[in-house]
């Protein structure tokens, strides 16, 4: 793009855009990065420079930009129809999607109800388990409060932030939530606790099993994030953590939601973290790489216990009165059904696991370096959190701002990558090469020793 055009771009985002979660002021101040294309794992911008897409485009692009499958899948359908509803009709692209999804998805899901966002996923998820528990076999109505973890991120919308737990973007909208009970986070660095994974036995868990044994009979469901409380800092739960939630939800009869948007399709090295430890929740959700990174298309999958409380006639009154406009839609399924394709034509999960050992090592370094205080890896999510002092966790002052610095100058070392507070996130698409695995961490490294 012509460099006037450029400037034209930037002209326009500045008069008309508002960005999310971006003080606007900062922003206006700001000379913008335009992405003008993208190719595989990189990213173009309008002044022709080149990036590595360190964060996947918000941690969903999977096989990469542009992938030729995903984009021929998009323009057949293009070609059939691009939008119907998936109300009082069907079509093709949402029907056989369902089907790949219940096949892929951990044993025992068996249906599928599609939105838009992750957001919306978890909404419906949480309005399934509430009504689940008035129209199930043995009715209990009184089960209608939800139990979520200390740095929990389920989305934006007023349901989901109800059940997130990050003060700095949910304290704001209090009075507009409903409670949850909060139970502690699996963050092994900062325990609460102060215990150390693996000789305190998962002690973080005792305090779900003390609000389960107390408040069993109000509670409609536990909601987690799975291995890694993304949107937190990449905070990974240590192995077995998953497991003893699925225990205690049996064992206390509370029906559990997994929250897979951010870990799901092959981000930790499996296609679902819950796989991983064996996991099967009553209800999963998912977005993001869904589409592989192409469309906004977002799914609830339920067992068949859910299921069945819904599977009634008009005249019963227990329809699951819920959708949305674009729900289903033809173009979002198809690039969906291409991306899970592309997963076993490219044998993607085979090839990412040298990349992930790959990263690991390169990591390794990172982790020596001054101001370094934790590397947190599953798969390809990494949280590289920044301290002022090493050996106390000291943090920085906020308003120091090491985390965007820190990023910010990884765009001269060629890589887009954004932060949360001061932990650097890493999270590229699984097509990244080892020449790509290479030059991220070594600019993550240069970058980190230039700011912090
Ligand atoms: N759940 C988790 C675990 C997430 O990480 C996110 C977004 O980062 C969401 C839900 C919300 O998804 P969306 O931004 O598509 O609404």
């Amino acid at each position: 793009m012509k460099p006037e055009d450029s400037g034209k771009i930037k002209e326009l985002d500045k008069s008309y855009l508002w960005h999310p979660f971006t003080p606007m002021l900062d922003w206006l101040e700001d000379d913008p990065l335009v992405v003008e294309r993208g190719e595989g794992a990189w990213l173009f911008d309008t002044d022709g420079h080149r990036y590595l897409d360190g964060i996947s485009s918000l941690w969903v692009t999977v096989h990469g930009h542009r992938h030729p499958r995903i984009d021929d899948a998009i323009r057949e359908q293009l070609d059939r129809i691009a939008h119907s509803t998936l109300l009082g009709l069907t079509n093709v692209p949402s029907a056989v999607l369902a089907k790949r999804l219940i096949d892929i998805a951990p044993p025992g899901l068996k249906r599928v109800f599609y939105s838009d966002s992750g957001s919306t996923a978890v909404e419906i998820a949480i309005k399934i388990a509430f009504q689940y528990w008035r129209q199930c076999r043995n009715p209990r109505p009184e089960k209608t409060r939800f139990v979520t973890f200390v740095n929990a991120y389920h989305g934006d919308t007023v349901g989901s932030v109800s059940v997130g737990g990050i003060d700095l973007f949910h304290a704001m909208y209090k009075p507009l939530l409903f409670q949850s009970f909060r139970v502690p986070s699996p963050y092994c660095y900062r325990c609460e606790l102060g215990k150390t994974f693996p000789e305190c036995s998962l002690a973080c868990t005792d305090r779900l099993e003390e609000i389960l044994e107390e408040h069993s009979d109000e509670v409609a469901a536990v909601i987690c994030e799975p291995l890694v409380q993304g949107a937190a800092g990449m905070i990974t739960a240590p192995d077995g953590h998953l497991r003893r939630v699925r225990e205690l939800c049996d064992r206390y009869d509370v029906l559990l939601i997994a929250d897979e948007v951010a870990v799901g399709f092959g981000r930790t090295g499996a296609m679902f973290a819950c796989e991983t430890q064996g996991v099967t929740p009553d209800l999963m959700v998912l977005a993001k790489g869904l589409t592989g990174g192409y469309l906004p298309l977002a799914a609830t999958l339920v067992t068949d216990r859910v299921f069945e409380a819904f599977l009634t006639r008009h005249d019963e009154h227990r329809t699951f009165y819920h959708g949305h406009t674009y729900t289903g839609n033809p173009l979002a399924c198809a690039a969906a059904i291409a991306n899970i394709e592309l997963f076993e034509e490219e044998k993607t999960l085979d090839r990412l696991a040298p990349r992930i050992e790959r990263l690991s090592h390169g990591l390794e370094k990172i982790a020596n370096l001054d101001h370094v205080g934790d590397v947190r890896q599953r798969g390809v999510m990494v949280g590289i959190e920044i301290v002022k002092n090493k050996s106390t966790r000291e943090p920085f002052d906020i308003e120091e701002k090491k985390g965007v610095k820190i990023c910010r100058q990884a765009r001269r070392y060629g890589v887009i990558l954004r932060p949360l507070g001061d932990v650097v996130v890493l999270n590229p698409p699984l097509c990244i090469d080892d020449d790509q695995v290479d030059m991220l961490v070594e600019a993550v490294g240069n970058s980190i020793v230039d700011e912090a």
